[in-house]
This record gives structure tokens, sequence and C-alpha cells, in this order.
């Protein structure tokens, strides 16, 4: 069975630049098995109450300004599913948390940077469903919860966010420069309690975890993690896959949920 991912997308230029995360996320595709449909929640699409987008084909969104050319030269027309999302809608509706459909919207980066390396040949039908940071962890563990059965039908609900997102700490060039002690203090704190499956202490990260609040400003960028986390059913056990940084401050983790 297919499991959930939580994946980090890092800045828009992954998909150009060689560092090792880009590396992991063009082998990832592969290493799964082939789903018939992509499910993801992005920290690039906030809404006030959760919305899915349910488009026939994908437009590629370029919601970021001041990169190369070539950024915006690339493209990730993969087809939706208009029917799962309307299935997808109305599960998030029965569960309690509402849901509108949105006919228009395409895909955001952090939904395509990831797909594109992961499955370059953009066949497999993609939606995505949206964040509400203000609702913060439980409401976006629920959310996941509310996507679990997705899984035993071939579908890959993945999380697309951030394992650490201070932009305000980015200082370029510096994409190779070394992580500092907290970066490393809050990522082992999240890599432990992912691993025991310690819920509640995730969910309470931001009192708990050391230097929170300093590698999430705001919390849009971890929210995925919990919807990953979620979407893996009652007895999720994590496994990382993969651990960089990128920046030195920005960190590129991902974990899978089985
Ligand atoms: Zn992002």
């Amino acid at each position: 069975m297919l499991p959930s991912l939580f994946l980090s997308h890092g800045s828009p230029m992954l998909a150009l630049t060689d560092v090792p995360a880009r590396d992991f996320l063009a082998g990832l595709g592969a290493d799964l098995p082939r789903p018939r449909a992509i499910v993801v929640a992005s920290a690039h699409w906030e809404t006030e109450t959760p919305e899915v987008s349910a488009v026939t084909t994908n437009e590629t969104i370029y919601d970021f300004s001041g990169f190369p050319p070539a950024l915006y030269a690339l493209r990730y027309p993969a087809p939706g599913d208009p029917a799962l999302a309307a299935e997808v809608a109305e599960t998030l509706r029965a569960n309690g948390l509402g849901a509108e459909l949105d006919t228009k919207r395409g895909l955001d980066h952090g939904a395509w940077v990831p797909l594109l390396l992961m499955y370059p040949a953009h066949d497999i039908p993609v939606l995505q469903v949206s964040l509400q940071s203000y609702l913060g962890p439980r409401h976006h563990l629920l959310l996941g919860q509310a996507l679990a059965g997705l899984r035993a039908r071939d579908i890959l609900v993945i999380g697309s966010g951030s394992f650490t997102h201070n932009l305000r700490r980015l200082r370029a060039p510096g994409l190779q420069s070394a992580p500092p002690p907290d970066v490393a203090a809050f990522c082992d704190w999240m890599d432990q309690a992912l691993i025991e499956g310690r819920v509640e202490d995730l969910l309470a990260y931001r009192a708990k975890a050391p230097h929170a609040a300093l590698q999430h400003p705001t919390e849009e960028h971890l929210l995925p993690l919990y919807v990953a986390l979620g979407a893996a059913g009652p007895v999720a056990r994590a496994t990382r896959l993969h651990s960089s940084a990128t920046y030195g401050v920005l960190r590129m983790d991902a974990y899978a949920f089985n």
C-alpha cells in the first residue's frame, strides 16, 4: 500500500538546483508503487475553510517572483480529477470540516516542484486541498485523518511544506552554509517524536520542541506534516526518507507514514 508523505519543497529553484534534496525527490517516484491519483496539501494554498481543486487540466502557478526565466519556463500540466475532488470534498464535509470545490485553481509551486521531480511525465491526476493555518496542527491532523481512506485506493496523499522555514534567516549566497545548532535541535526533537509516534507531543510542538517559533515564525510550512501523519491512519509509523539542509536554515527532510 502507498504511504502518505511529508515533503519539504524548499525554494522554487529546487527543480533547477543541484542539491541532495533534488536527487532524493527525483528518485522517490520510482521507489513507490505508482499511484492512480495524487492529493497534495501545500503550504502555499491557505483558505478560510477547506477547498479542493477540481479542474480538468492543472495550470502551473508561478506563485513567486524575482527568479530566473528558466524557472518560469517549467510547466507541470498534469490532469486533474474533478470526480475525485468532489468525493474528497464530500468526505471532508462528512467529517465536519466543511469543504468547497475550486474549479479554476491549478498547482502552486509547493505541489508542482516536487511532482516535477518525482513524476516528470505529469501523467498522474493531481488535486490540491487547502490549509487553514489559523486553525493549527490538530485541525490538519483531522484533515489528514479524513483522507486516510485514499491510501488503500492507490491514491497518494502528500503534505508539502518545509521541516524548518524561517526565510528571514536565509543568507544568499549561502546554499551550502552550515546549519545553526538551534535548527538541528528542533529537527532532532521533531524526528524523535515522529519516529516514536508521540502524536500529542507533535501537536504541542510549539511549546515543547526547542526553538520551534524560530524555525516556524508562521506555521503554514509545518502543517502539511500533520496532514500526512493523519492520512496514514490511526497507527501511523513514520520513516525518515531524507534529511538535508539548504542555506543552512531550510531543512529539506521528508517522511513516509505507513
Ligand atoms: Zn514553500
